[in-house]
């Protein structure tokens, strides 16, 4: 499927724009949102939750950095969406959601899509995933409130990367790319203006 201005968009790996020309979006909406599937915006997915914008989903898949072995951690599934293209480019995805309704509905979608490799848990993720860290590439889909939460960083390999929203709930928030180098040392850069939900941090 191609999206209006796809042309324009600013990704630079191939293997990014063909998985995004492939996802059937419209599972991954309800109805009557999935005759607007194909628009290139953001839709509600219910429980005041959004499923993002193709081409900010694309850029951001760009910017991490996947590679064919790479396990990665989503932090925030909504609905399954981003994980479902990170799913065709990396080894496993590990994806947390911390509203329950929103976390079972993506496992359905998944399911329906064909992922065999993304499992989605119901937790705080802020914390990250312990139990399956390290991760190769983060990749955080809701605004965290000032800086990059620690239990992310800590949880990173050695010259891994980090790609998230930052900054509070108006028009002050930017994407961020964070890398970690050899020897732990960590640094961002702002990559452009977005609108994203907040993290939260409390279990629903
Ligand atoms: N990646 C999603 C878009 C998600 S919108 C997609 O492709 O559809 C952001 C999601 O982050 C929401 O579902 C919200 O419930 C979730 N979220 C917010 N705070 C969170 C936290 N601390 N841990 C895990 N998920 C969180």
């Amino acid at each position: 499927m191609q999206y209006e201005r796809m042309n324009e968009w600013r990704v630079r790996d191939p293997r990014v724009l063909d998985a995004i020309r492939r996802m059937p979006r419209h599972l991954f909406v309800d109805m009557p949102d999935v005759f607007e599937a194909y628009e290139d915006r953001p839709l509600p997915i219910g429980h005041g939750q959004t499923i993002s914008q193709p081409y900010i989903v694309a850029l951001m898949t760009d910017l991490l950095a996947v590679e064919p072995h790479h396990k990665v951690l989503e932090v925030g599934t909504g609905s399954g969406f981003q994980a479902a293209v990170l799913a065709r480019l990396a080894r496993e995805v590990v994806s947390v959601e911390i509203i329950d309704a929103l976390a079972k509905k993506a496992r359905e979608r998944l399911a329906a899509d064909g992922c065999h490799n993304v499992e989605v848990h119901h937790d705080d993720g802020y914390e990250g995933y312990p139990p399956k860290a390290p991760y190769d590439r983060i990749i955080v889909t809701a605004a965290c409130p000032e800086s990059v939460p620690q239990p992310l960083v800590d949880q990173l390999v050695p010259d891994g990367r980090i790609v998230l929203p930052c900054g509070g709930s108006g028009e002050d928030q930017q994407l961020l790319v964070v890398t970690k180098d050899e020897e732990g040392r960590v640094r961002g850069e702002e990559i452009l203006a977005v609108r994203f939900v907040p993290l939260t941090r409390r279990l629903r």
